[in-house]
Order: structure tokens, then sequence, then C-alpha cells
């Protein structure tokens, strides 16, 4: 199928890697359908994909929210007619701080967005992808979710879950056309990872503990958007149920 008829969802496309990933679907000739729940910045990548001749449209929803979660697809459906690729993107991350002193909202907040939002998407995309017999699911989980940070325990715990559900749904659907891996981004330059080094100034909390970056540098959001755009392809066609790292070595 070429890439001109397949359609592809992408959740957190406001910002970051779900925007450089969402630019380089649409690039690659698929149709996105950009999902985020801040407007102004959805809006912002809508225009850089259409200023470059590109299809989409955007729809604000709270991807921990089942109600927009189930309307992001049906609009999706309604405009376009199918999902042939769901990048399950969008995400938090927690204040770095110990263990003990993590208050329960937090917890919860965190839960809900990065492991709740992951299961809402796939159990309303999957079931459009059935009856098409084929799609592919990149979720975003985390080089904390293979092996965790000092001092971000409760991410840490919400991305090894997104790791578990990758694996535990890819073998669900492996037999029916449907293929579900994770990527693992780990020290990419986005507002999120931005916002990191800016608390933890603001905060004066010096964990004990910093993962080294070996190539002596960061990873850009494009980097990661390269991954999704091989594991949504047919290119991938036998990978299922994998755990793929961007992170310049960081996990080894
Ligand atoms: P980012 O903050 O730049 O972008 C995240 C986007 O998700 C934002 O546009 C935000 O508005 C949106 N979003 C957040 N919560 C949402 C919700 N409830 N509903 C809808 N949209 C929501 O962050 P990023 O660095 O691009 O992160 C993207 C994903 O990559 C996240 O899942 C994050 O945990 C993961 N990740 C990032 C890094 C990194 O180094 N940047 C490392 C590991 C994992």
């Amino acid at each position: 199928m070429s890439n001109d008829n397949q359609v592809a969802v992408v959740t957190g496309a406001g910002s970051g890697i779900g925007r450089a990933t969402s630019i380089k679907l649409a690039g690659n000739g698929y149709k996105v359908v950009l999902v985020d729940f801040n407007p102004a910045t959805g809006e912002e990548t809508l225009n850089l994909i259409r200023n470059e001749g590109g299809e989409c449209i955007f729809v604000k929803a709270d991807v921990s929210n089942q109600d927009d979660v189930q309307a992001y697809v049906q609009k999706t459906v309604d405009k376009y007619g199918r999902i042939d690729v769901f990048f399950n993107n969008a995400g938090i991350i927690q204040k770095f701080a110990p263990f003990t002193t993590v208050e329960l909202e937090e917890y919860e907040r965190i839960m809900d967005i990065n492991v709740k939002g992951v299961f809402l998407g796939m159990k309303y995309v999957i079931p459009i992808m059935l009856e098409q017999g084929r799609g592919s699911i990149i979720n975003t989980a985390s080089s904390a979710g293979i092996r965790p940070e000092h001092s971000i325990a409760v991410y840490s715990a919400s991305k090894h879950a997104v790791i578990g559900s990758t694996k535990g749904a890819a073998i669900e659907y492996a037999n029916k056309g449907i293929r579900i891996n994770a990527v693992c981004p780990g020290g990419i330059v986005t507002p999120l990872f931005k916002s990191v080094g800016e608390t933890l100034e603001k905060t004066g909390y010096v964990p004990e503990e910093m993962s080294p970056m070996r190539m002596g540098r960061h990873g850009e959001p494009d980097e990661v958007a390269e991954a999704v755009l091989f594991l949504a392809s047919d290119k991938a066609s036998f990978m299922s149920g994998s755990i793929v790292s961007v992170d310049g070595s960081l996990t080894v």
C-alpha cells in the first residue's frame, strides 16, 4: 500500500518527538491526525505540515480521558476512513525527587497519562485495525522503562508498564495483521527534556546519579521520528513486540 493512502494518528503531536514524527510521516505521504491537549501547539504543528503541502487535521483530546480518546478515533474514521499507523506517544515526566516525597496526586497524574492514556489509545484503535486486517502501533516508552533513572521511580514504573502493555498486546494481535512495538527514547532535546533541567535548577535538588550521554551529545526528536517511520512501515514487517532504544547507548 502506498503511503499516500495511509492514515497515521499521533498523540502528543504538539511538541517534541510527536511533532517531529508528525512532520516526518506527513513528509512521507501519510495523512496525519494530530492529537494533543494543547490546542495552541497542536495548531502550530498543523500549520507546519500544511505549509509544506501535507494533509492533516488537529483534534484536541486528553489521552487520559476515555470520551476524548473515543472521539479522536471516531473523528479519524469519519474523516479518513481508516487508521494504518498509531503513534501512541503523549506522556509527561515527573519532578526528580526522592521516592517517598512523591504525592499521591502526582503518582496518579503520571499513571493516568502515561499508562492509562496508552491503554485507552490501543483499546479504541485496535478494533479499527482488526476490521482492516492490518495496522502498526508504536507506543512511546522510555530509556527509563528499561533502566530507571535515579529519582524518577514513578515515571520509570509508568514506562515499564508501557513496555508490558506493548509486549502483551503484541502477542495477542501478532497473527491478526497488527504489529505493536515500542520506541524508547533517552536524552532527546525537547521541551519536556528542557523542563527537567530547569526544574532541577529551580529546586536545587541533585540526583545521586545521572546517566552518561556516551556519544557526547543529546539526541534530536528527528532521530526518534526516523525509527518510528521505520516501525510504522512495511519495512518492519517481521517486527512486533520489539522494544527499540533510541538513546545513544544510554541503557547499555
Ligand atoms: P514534550 O513535552 O515535548 O511533548 C509531549 C506532548 O504531549 C505535548 O505536546 C503535550 O501537550 C502532550 N500531552 C501531554 N499530556 C497529554 C495528554 N494527557 N493528552 C494529550 N496530549 C498530552 O515531550 P517529548 O519529550 O516529546 O515526549 C514525548 C514522549 O516521549 C513522552 O511519552 C515522553 O515520556 C517520552 N520520552 C521522552 C524522552 C526525552 O528525552 N525527551 C525520553 C524518554 C521518553
